[in-house]
């Protein structure tokens, strides 16, 4: 029997970085969104771990670990853990999420690993338990779970969900270079001046609950855009272009290089990836949001 489970990109619509606490930790207040474009994770059962990875034209497939460091081989033992299980299985992943593109591929993998092997082995794991040990894998693993729209405390592992009205349309802009997170963050450090306590701002949870799309255009923020920015003054350019292109608003998506560009609708949102697509960034993907988090597809 093999079961497959889809888990989608997420993106922060405003992602809030404390200052960073002696032990290295930046407390962040962010508001996740669950984006349409998804990995697929097919499991069964196997005499040992293994893991294999195809996936989409766009998606960087060398960079994605085929031993036991792949997330989703973590996800498999951290669940077989968690119930005493000596279980292993085959796990078949299809990315259609760039990787290392601040779109938490790697986490939608565990999520969509954690769903699939509870169903495979009829374990029926309280959603608390799921979202704690997903919390284990990564910051970003339990808002896979969760998907919609939701806020994130901590190191963005402590999620709730968040009203949202709206059905709101993205062209994700991909970058053909990588960004290193920790390179960000450390530029981050040494640009000081962050708070103590991040916050989230009450208009983009109004302009959410409302479906106000000029209000989310004018609250979207993202406190690594500067840092990222300046490791990759290039980006500047697809910010610039996204405006030109007819975006209503340009951000930084996590600690990039990925760009994301807020749209009116579908077909505004098409529009402006044929835009971008002539100004020669020809990876541009026009996503609607909020979308569901990890759920099976295929049994
Ligand atoms: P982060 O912000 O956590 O670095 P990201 O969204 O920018 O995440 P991911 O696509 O999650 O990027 O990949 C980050 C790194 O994690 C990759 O470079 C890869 O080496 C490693 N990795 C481990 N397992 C996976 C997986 N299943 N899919 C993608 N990358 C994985």
């Amino acid at each position: 029997m093999t079961l497959t489970v889809r888990a989608p990109a997420k993106i922060n619509l405003h992602l809030g970085v404390g200052a960073v606490r002696p032990d290295g930790f930046h407390p962040l207040a962010t508001v996740y969104q669950a984006v349409g474009l998804y990995d697929d994770v097919t499991v069964a059962d196997a005499p040992e771990w293994t893991v294999s990875v195809r996936g989409a034209d766009h998606v960087a497939l060398p960079e994605v670990p085929h031993d036991s460091s792949n997330i989703a081989i973590r996800a498999g033992l951290a669940l077989a853990a968690h119930h005493g299980l000596r279980r292993t299985a085959r796990i078949e992943i299809y990315k259609g999420i760039p990787v290392a593109g601040g779109l938490a591929g790697g986490s939608a993998d565990a999520a969509a690993t954690l769903v699939a092997l509870d169903r495979l082995w009829s374990l029926h794991t309280p959603d608390e338990d799921l979202l704690a040990i997903a919390g284990s894998l990564g910051s970003d693993v339990p808002f896979a779970l969760l998907g919609g729209s939701a806020t994130g405390h901590g190191h963005g592992e402590i999620v709730a969900p968040l009203a949202d009205g709206g059905a709101w349309w993205w062209v994700v802009v991909g970058s053909s270079a990588g960004l290193s997170t920790p390179a960000v963050y450390r530029h981050f450090d040494q640009l000081g001046g962050a708070v103590e306590e991040p916050e989230i701002p009450s208009a983009l949870v109004t302009a959410l609950r409302t479906g106000d799309v000029e209000l989310l255009a004018a609250s979207l923020g993202n406190d690594l855009q500067a840092p990222a920015l300046d490791l990759r003054p290039d980006l500047r350019r697809t910010f610039a272009d996204g405006l030109a292109a007819g975006a209503l608003a340009t951000l930084l998506s996590g600690s990039g290089p990925t760009v994301l560009l807020l749209c009116r609708n579908g077909d505004h949102a098409r529009e402006v990836a044929g835009g971008m697509v002539e100004r020669g960034h020809d990876r541009c993907w026009p996503a609607p949001a909020p979308v569901a988090g990890a759920h099976p597809i295929r049994y």
